[in-house]
């Protein structure tokens, strides 16, 4: 597929169609702050499967225990010359070993059949090589904080 401009707002809209129905049903909510100007350059579809792995994995490390409060906050902004797109879920957050190792082909903490290990390898892959951004994980207040940054369609604007 060629690369072309397209909102960020639009991919993030793809993964919620496609994982919406599935988050309700769990009752995590999303928590949406949304950029719909902001345009980048490449195909809209491999960012949407970058955030859907997000989401997913977010949704796993729910299922390890009972949360009182299952939420998933997304920001789309600008800053200065990038897209900053942040995932944050309420799940308590992740280990310093698997922090360390969370982007590493093969990785995995779950059952061989629920986990490939290559989710968050691959979405470096894509976020790398074919947007020329960065994505890095952290913990936030209550779980995990994913940030993607890419660069703008048009920077000096
Ligand atoms: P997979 O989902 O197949 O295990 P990923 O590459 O997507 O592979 O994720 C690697 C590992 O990172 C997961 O197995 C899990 O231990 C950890 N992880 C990823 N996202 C989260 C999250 N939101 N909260 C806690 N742990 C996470
Ligand atoms: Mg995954």
């Amino acid at each position: 597929k060629p690369k072309a401009p397209f909102a960020p707002a639009e991919s993030l809209e793809e993964a919620l169609q496609i994982l919406g129905k599935t988050l309700e049903k769990e009752y995590i909510s999303i928590e949406k702050s949304v950029d719909t100007s902001l345009r980048v350059v490449g195909v809209s579809n491999e960012l949407s499967q970058v955030l859907i792995n997000l989401l997913q994995n977010a949704k796993d490390a729910f299922k390890q225990q009972a949360y009182e409060e299952k939420s998933i906050r997304i920001a789309m902004k600008r800053s200065d010359d990038s897209v900053l797109i942040e995932v944050e879920d309420s799940a308590g957050g992740i280990e310093n070993g698997v922090i360390d190792r969370i982007f590493e082909p093969y990785f995995t903490t779950k059952h061989a059949a629920k986990g490939t290990g290559l989710g968050l390898f691959m979405s470096k892959m894509i976020i790398e090589k074919s947007f020329g951004g960065t994505i890095e994980v952290g913990n936030g207040e209550k779980g995990a904080r994913f940030t993607i940054k890419l660069p703008l369609e048009h920077p000096s604007e």
